[in-house]
């Protein structure tokens, strides 16, 4: 079993945010990338309102964290977390597909993905009109008339958003009342681009022979009608799934299954913190979700400041670092 100070679980903002903090601090975290780094953003075309950067790509944004926290010590793996026990405290175990560890200290920042629809045509046609993010994909849909799926605050600022480009705009809702807060429903039932279709599912998402998507199949529970309608852009936005599962037994977690965690970014396991979506269920932006990152990592210092004298030595000391 390879012995850690810290490690940290999801190399997206967050993760990546708290591995600079960490190795500034002379702990050579252990980043646990996933299979891909960046989660979310590094699928992220274009990011407008990250503080400093009027342009920049989302897969661009996390190679240069990355390359920031390898600076200063960190160490990236391109490994699946299969297994955490955290019930007898620290040092935790931490499983993974290819190794087991033992670590003082754990930073959760695993993320939360959009649910799917779970629908024929949704997964083959994500990228080709098919799209989780009106900010990423909005532009692409000019001019062009788009369907926005979903009731909540995400379906209707999102669909207040993509009346920018599209020329027009229907939300597509489950029910006949909306969830979204009166503010967004008020702004929304007074667009002159948006309009709606309530107690209706999507059942299909079709594609012309390239690919690209050109319609959708519906049906009203109401009436148990079933139509199809001709649309450009599917832009689906029925909440978010945390990446939490295999944390169920070893963590407290909310009903919606997302990481309970306190200002410091505790979590209910002494030794153990989370950062950013996986705890966020509202602001989800990359500037946020970073600077909970340095928080949990300031949080892990002084957790392992205040254990000095209870902790095992490594197997290889650290290496110092320059700046
Ligand atoms: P949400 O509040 O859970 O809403 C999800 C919406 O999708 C609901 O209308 C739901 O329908 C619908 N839905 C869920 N599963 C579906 C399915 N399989 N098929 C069709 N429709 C489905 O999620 P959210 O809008 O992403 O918001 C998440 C949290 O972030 C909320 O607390 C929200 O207030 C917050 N948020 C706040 C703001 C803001 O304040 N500006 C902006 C974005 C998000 P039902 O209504 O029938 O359940």
């Amino acid at each position: 079993m390879k012995k850690e100070r810290v490690v940290i679980i999801g190399s997206g903002p967050s993760g990546l945010s708290a591995a600079l903090y960490t190795a500034r601090a002379q702990l050579k975290p252990l980043v646990i990338a996933g299979p891909q780094l960046g989660g979310q953003v590094a699928l992220t075309h274009e990011i407008e309102n990250y503080p400093g950067y009027l342009h920049l790509g989302g897969a661009e944004l996390v190679d240069k964290m990355k390359e920031h926290a390898e600076h200063f010590g960190a160490r990236i793996e391109f490994d699946l977390v299969t297994e955490v026990d955290f019930s007898q405290g620290s040092p935790f175990t931490v499983k993974t597909m290819s190794e087991t560890y033992s670590a003082d200290t754990v930073i959760v920042t695993i993320g939360a993905d959009p649910r799917k629809l779970g629908v024929p045509g949704e997964a083959e046609y994500t990228g080709t009109g098919v799209s989780y993010c009106g900010t990423c994909d909005g532009f692409f849909f000019r001019d062009k008339e788009i369907v926005v799926v979903g009731g909540g605050d995400s379906a209707i600022e999102e669909a207040l958003f993509l009346t920018r480009f599209a020329s027009k705009v229907e939300i597509i809702h489950r029910r006949d009342a909306l969830r979204a807060g009166a503010a967004l429903q008020k702004r929304a039932f007074s667009n002159e681009k948006i309009s709606f279709i309530w107690d209706t599912q999507v059942k299909e998402i079709h594609a012309d022979d390239k690919g690209i998507v050109n319609g959708i199949t519906l049906w009203n529970k109401k009436t148990d009608e079933t139509t199809t309608k001709p649309t450009e852009g599917v832009f689906i936005f029925i909440g978010h799934d945390p990446n939490s599962p295999i944390f169920g037994d070893q963590l407290a977690l909310n009903d919606a299954g997302y990481i309970i965690s306190d200002e410091r970014y505790r979590t209910s396991v002494d030794g153990v913190f989370a950062a950013g979506e996986i705890q966020d269920e509202i602001w989800r932006q990359v500037a946020t979700s970073s600077g909970q990152g340095v928080s949990a990592a300031m949080s892990t210092i002084h957790w392992l400041e205040e254990h000095e004298d209870e902790l095992q030595p490594l197997d290889e000391t650290p290496a110092p670092v320059g700046d």
